[in-house]
């Protein structure tokens, strides 16, 4: 059973708002009639109890996100679901790997962005979604961290990498053959600007020289590995243009969820 769980929260954003619409947007271009449940490796996510829904991850007045965040994935993850969580700005992936961390040990995540977000801080804070990845290394969330579509690095996040042995595939190295293959479990945390803003112009940080969308599904088809669990960040519905970026996340989804 996978389950979908949103989380409408961009408050860690550093540049644009309008993540926290992110949600939303993918399961109206999920569920949209132009096309159908079906992935091209022949599931029908359509099918009486394919694909659950949890509902969004609530923030009541005055509580803490990260605990709400961490909280409503434990909850999906008791009920022996894997959970599929649709964001929200990146920062949300490290209390979702706290979640993650108390049901699986040596959990190794492939992480697909244009960016390492591996900042000790960014612009005053530790929480901005720029430094996920370093929160999540620190605290020993992940025994292996494999990321793909890098093009943003810089001294300080190079030098973060090999302090927590991060396996950095930059997008200049890339090539569409390379086949990922991952012992134990794993976690997948798609950023939706790896794609080059020419597929995906609905996220608030463009970088050209990206992957297409068929890039990331044939990258994501080819995994040899166990996953056991999966965000889909970034999306802004407000920079989007006729929801493209919102269908190439529900694609990528779908998928997703067919590998699993
Ligand atoms: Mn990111
Ligand atoms: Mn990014």
């Amino acid at each position: 059973m996978h389950c979908l769980a949103g989380i409408p929260f961009d408050a860690n954003s550093s540049y644009l708002r309008g993540a926290a619409q992110g949600p939303a947007a993918i399961r109206a271009a999920l569920r949209c009639d132009s096309t159908n449940l079906w992935s091209e490796s022949g599931r029908d996510l359509g099918a009486a109890g394919a694909l659950d829904d949890a509902g969004d991850v609530a923030f009541p007045p005055g509580s803490e996100p990260f605990a709400e965040i961490e909280r409503g994935v434990s909850e999906v993850l008791d009920t022996g679901a894997k959970p599929v969580l649709l964001g929200g700005d990146h920062s949300i992936t490290f209390p979702i790997l706290r979640a993650f961390a108390k049901k699986h040990a040596k959990l190794s995540i492939l992480h697909v962005d244009a960016h390492p977000d591996l900042y000790d801080e960014f612009e005053g804070s530790r929480h901005s979604h720029a430094c996920a990845f370093a929160r999540i290394m620190e605290n020993k969330l992940a025994a292996r961290l494999v990321q793909v579509g890098i093009r943003t690095m810089n001294a300080h996040q190079r030098a973060q990498a090999e302090r927590f042995g991060v396996e950095v595939m930059e997008m200049k190295n890339w090539s569409a053959d390379l086949r990922l293959e991952f012992s134990g479990p794993l976690y997948i945390s798609i950023d939706l600007d790896a794609l080059d803003p020419a597929c995906a112009p609905g996220v608030s940080h463009y970088e050209p020289g990206g992957f297409t969308t068929r890039d990331a599904v044939r990258m994501i088809q080819s995994i040899r590995g166990e996953i056991v669990g999966a965000d889909i960040v970034e999306l802004n519905p407000a920079r989007d243009v006729q929801g493209m970026t919102a269908m190439a996340a529900a694609k990528l989804l779908k998928e997703i969820v067919a590998k699993m």
